[in-house]
């Protein structure tokens, strides 16, 4: 049966160490404090946005909560991230993405002061997660990944790693990331061919998709770690991961769960990057 790789040990291990830096940095009269920014009532936002809060609370960092309506104008909320912008109290900013306006998205996205940018909105700190210069902050989501590997000590130098899924919130800065720390990788997507061998013989598989248990037993092989980054609902309306769960349990070495996996450990990174901001902010 596979290690189950959860992700509470690696939060509350977090969050310890956050607490205190979050103290320290109270006693010389800085409340850390993060801002959410969300548009609309997506489920999917809200319960991101209810946990960040938890997350936060628990460590002693403050949250102040935007909500727009759905059908706010690009205007407004870059508006809001102006005042964002000139608020020296706020540290980071967490706008739930994607937006319903890919246009108003992008406007955002560039209207943020790169040093407010904890979840890797910005050009610039994708620049940084791209050519591995280390400046700003990569998503917390692929973030999340490393330190999952790292807690678990899972060393990826020189692995073959399959990541599936392109996008510029996971799939790509996580393989950017792993490269960093010398895995071989292949980036998969909707228009790979063979999707199932190149997975079979990766010693990692990053699952990024989107896609309610969409990789089963044939991507699978003995000795393999998976971890599912994968948040859907199925058609019992349950919450699962890209991975059958079931399959994996059987076949591979190890394998994050859904939900319990990714997902808890992001809102612990989100607060990290929130207290080493304001950390730099102070000097
Ligand atoms: P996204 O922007 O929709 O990207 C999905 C990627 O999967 C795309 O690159 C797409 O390929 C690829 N894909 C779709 N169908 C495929 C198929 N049949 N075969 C191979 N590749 C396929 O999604 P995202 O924002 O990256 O999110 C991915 C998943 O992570 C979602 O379930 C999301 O809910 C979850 N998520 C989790 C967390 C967390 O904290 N755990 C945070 C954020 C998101 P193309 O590029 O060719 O279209």
């Amino acid at each position: 049966m596979a290690e189950i790789l959860k992700g509470s040990p690696v939060a509350t291990k977090l969050t310890e160490e956050l607490t205190l830096r979050c103290e320290s940095l109270k006693s010389k009269g800085i409340t850390p404090t993060l801002a959410t920014l969300r548009v609309g009532e997506n489920p999917g936002d809200v319960s991101y946005e209810s946990s960040a809060e938890k997350r936060c609370g628990k460590i002693g960092i403050a949250v102040r909560k935007i909500i727009l309506p759905i059908d706010a104008s690009p205007a407004e909320i870059t508006a809001n991230i102006r005042a964002i912008n000139a608020d020296s109290e706020i540290h980071g900013l967490l706008m739930f993405r994607p937006l319903p306006d890919k246009n108003a998205e992008r406007e955002a996205c560039m209207t943020l002061s790169p040093s407010k940018d904890i979840d890797c909105m910005t050009d610039s700190s994708l620049a940084g997660v791209f050519t591995g210069s280390g400046a700003g902050y990569p998503p917390c989501t692929a973030q999340a990944c490393i330190e999952l590997l790292d807690h678990y000590g899972i060393d990826v130098a020189g692995k073959n790693v399959a990541v599936i899924g392109r996008s510029l919130v996971i799939g790509r800065p996580v393989a950017m990331m792993l490269m960093k720390r010398n895995a071989t990788i292949t980036i998969c997507h909707s228009k790979t061919r063979d999707l199932p061998a190149i997975c079979r013989n990766a010693d990692i598989l990053i699952a990024a998709i989107g896609r309610a248990r969409f990789v089963d037993a044939g991507f699978m092989s003995p000795g393999q770690v998976i971890i599912d980054v994968g948040i859907n609902v199925d058609d019992d309306g349950k919450l699962c991961g890209d991975v059958r769960f079931e399959d994996a349990e059987k076949t591979v070495k190890a394998v994050t769960p859904v939900p319990g996996g990714v997902g808890a450990v992001t809102t612990a990174v989100l607060a990290k990057h929130v207290i080493e901001s304001a950390e730099h902010m102070k000097e």
